[in-house]
């Protein structure tokens, strides 16, 4: 699960120009503690046995590769679907929650904090704690709250306390303000889970390593049904990065197989209601890392949009920064329309109701040209149960 790459961390704790650990002071030994022994905990049999295991009985790994043949027809190349949208609560985010609850309690903590915008990696992280029974906290902006109340109440009837962030714009940054506060003031048994490829190091490299597991199937799998295990194109979602690094993972060092990185466009990419972070972001620091941020010119974080709330992150993983700066990857966007066009698209054709965020990867096939023999792998990284309301609002079907 993990190999050196000039792509993925340094010792250092950076992607060529970006990543890295800037945090206060007093956080200094909890992410040094985890910095010293996530390699080592990761690599032993037991978390290895008791990781495998819950991937395979409690999420459901591995997920399909399906050959979505009405849409490869539409799109006049051979299409596969990595199904994610099958995966235990639905999405990709249960990968990364499981492995950090085994970690967490390989470090003898006996209590979890989050933060969560829209909710999501709440649930996955309460749903991972009720497994294991450890306590729950998620801190939630309070206008978030009002927002996503299904969420909230899924995460408290999983047993979780959810507490309200009351600070500034009462969103995700005030809700991650304040689960950082909370570990500074209890480190000792205390474990935070972070939701994506975002945060100090070693969170990026360690939830990139959870992923992973993603093109550790793809692999088998396209091999299995094509007899060859290279895609031409692995195409994702991009909102802190997590659900494109662990399908994009284990191609990273064959330049052969493209990788395309789908941003969210909002209501246009410059419409001033965007969250295309590397088509509108500058260098700067977020959540502890360098990376690429939206943000004005005296460094004050944009608000971002987007239709899709897992895509509306202002700042983008440290590895994605690198990709793009190194051009390894290539970065596209897909508008609020063109998404929720995709989505319907996709539940016509294929009878599968993507996630809106998955969606913004579906989109992509309209702005790229195929060869007929090209095999494309899309990852469908969450269902659209939680985008009903969304799909009802838009009303185009
Ligand atoms: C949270 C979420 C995303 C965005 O997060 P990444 O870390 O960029 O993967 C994408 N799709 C779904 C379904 C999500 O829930």
């Amino acid at each position: 699960m993990g190999k050196k790459s000039k792509y993925t961390v340094d010792k250092k704790g950076y992607y060529g120009n970006f990543g890295g650990a800037y945090i206060p002071e007093m956080l200094y030994p909890n992410i040094e503690e985890l910095r010293t022994k996530y390699l080592e905990i990761i690599a032993e049999p037991t978390f290895q046995d008791e990781f495998q295991k819950l991937l395979r009985d409690y999420v459901g790994r591995p997920t399909p590769l399906y050959l979505a043949e009405r849409l490869s027809e539409k799109h006049g190349a051979n299409i596969y679907l990595k199904r994610e949208d099958l995966c235990h609560t639905g999405a990709h985010k249960i990968n990364n929650t499981i492995g950090q609850i085994i970690l967490a309690r390989k470090l003898g903590k006996t209590k979890i904090i989050a933060e969560t915008g829209a909710g999501q990696h709440g649930v996955a992280t309460a749903t991972v704690c009720a497994l294991t029974g450890i306590e729950c906290i998620v801190y939630m902006g309070e206008v978030d709250m009002a927002r996503q109340r299904p969420n909230v109440e899924r995460m408290r009837i999983l047993g979780a306390e959810v507490r309200p962030a009351k600070s500034g714009s009462k969103t995700l940054k005030d809700a991650t303000n304040e689960a950082l506060r909370h570990w500074i003031s209890d480190p000792w048994d205390t474990h935070y889970i972070i939701g994506s490829v975002v945060g100090p190091h070693p969170y990026p490299d360690m939830v990139a390593r959870f992923q992973s597991v993603i093109s550790e199937e793809i692999k088998w799998q396209l091999k299995d049904q094509t007899g060859n295990e290279d895609p031409d194109y692995v195409i994702a979602c991009v909102g802190g990065g997590s659900n494109a690094i662990g399908a994009f993972y284990h191609y990273l060092d064959q330049p052969e197989v493209k990788l395309i990185a789908v941003e969210a466009g909002g209501e246009g990419v410059h419409s001033g209601k965007s969250a295309a972070t590397t088509q509108l972001g500058k260098k700067g620091v977020l959540h502890g890392s360098k990376s690429l941020v939206m943000q004005t010119d005296d460094g004050q974080v944009i608000e971002p949009h987007s239709i899709s709330a897992g895509l509306d992150y202002p700042g983008i993983g440290p590895i994605h920064a690198h990709l793009f700066e190194s051009k390894r990857a290539k970065f596209l966007s897909a508008t609020d329309e063109e998404a929720m066009k995709s989505g319907i698209q996709l539940s016509r054709l294929e009878g599968i109701i993507p996630a809106i965020e998955s969606a913004h990867a579906l989109a992509a096939l309209d702005q790229l040209v195929f060869d007929p023999n090209d095999n494309i792998v899309i990852n469908l990284s969450g269902r659209g149960d939680k985008d009903l309301e969304t799909y009802i609002k838009w009303g185009r079907y």
